[in-house]
């Protein structure tokens, strides 16, 4: 798997990357929110162990941060022992699993295991619209045999759409379920992200699957105009 960790204490974080590490996954480790976010955005990753104490933003404001972004990988709370409310707090907030520290490098690793299992079974089928093809289990995008790499919040727009093909979806709704609260709508971040979603799918087609209805929205048709 392909695994986050993101810990401000330098000795613990070196620990577990070593211990997961030699267990056969991929290990980053970033040490605090801000940076874990941006990861989560640019890399996919099955699993973000996120501890609950750092500096700036506290495990939990990522933990939602990393939800609304519409990040897709499994999260492990790493908590204080014995704090339910810590547990019921990260529950809450999107995580899959806790962990309270200290902890077993054996039984991290068990976790880990049950988790990736539990992944695997919660598969979501596959989303086809002619030849483009998405994944949301692993966040894989094709287009006919070309695979296409998207940031998180590309995968969720182009999968929103996806979902309902040839539905019309204003900016203003897109923002809604995309964007948090706080995000400021007269801004062109969604003519933004169509212009970078249709570059990476349409690139090269004559006819795209990424239409645009003047005035009102974009749509993801299912058959290109003759
Ligand atoms: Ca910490």
């Amino acid at each position: 798997m392909r695994i986050l960790i993101v810990e401000d204490e330098a000795a613990i974080a070196t620990a577990v990357k070593r211990a997961l590490a030699a267990d056969g996954h991929a290990v980053d480790v970033v040490s605090d929110g801000r940076q874990a976010l941006e990861w989560a955005d640019t890399y996919r990753f099955d699993l973000v162990l996120l501890d609950v104490v750092l500096p700036g933003m506290d495990g939990f404001a990522v933990c939602s941060a990393l939800r609304d972004a519409g990040v897709a990988a499994s999260i492990m709370m790493l908590t204080a022992l014995d704090d339910v409310q810590d547990r019921i707090a990260g529950l809450d907030r999107g995580a899959d699993d806790y962990l309270a520290k200290p902890f077993s490098m054996e039984e991290l690793k068990a976790r880990i295991r049950a988790l990736s299992r539990r992944r695997l079974e919660d598969r979501k089928p596959r989303i086809r619209i002619e030849d483009l093809e998405l994944d949301p289990a692993t966040r894989d995008v094709w287009r006919g045999d070309r695979p296409i790499h998207l940031t998180a919040r590309e995968f969720a727009l182009l999968e929103l759409m996806a979902r309902h093909p040839d539905q019309v979806f204003t900016r203003e709704r897109l923002i809604d379920t995309l964007w948090d609260a706080d995000f400021a709508a007269e801004s062109n971040v969604v003519e933004v992200y169509i212009r970078s979603i249709r570059r990476k799918v349409d690139e090269g087609r004559r006819n795209g699957l990424i239409e645009t209805v003047r005035g009102t929205g974009y749509r993801l048709r299912t058959k290109a105009p003759r």
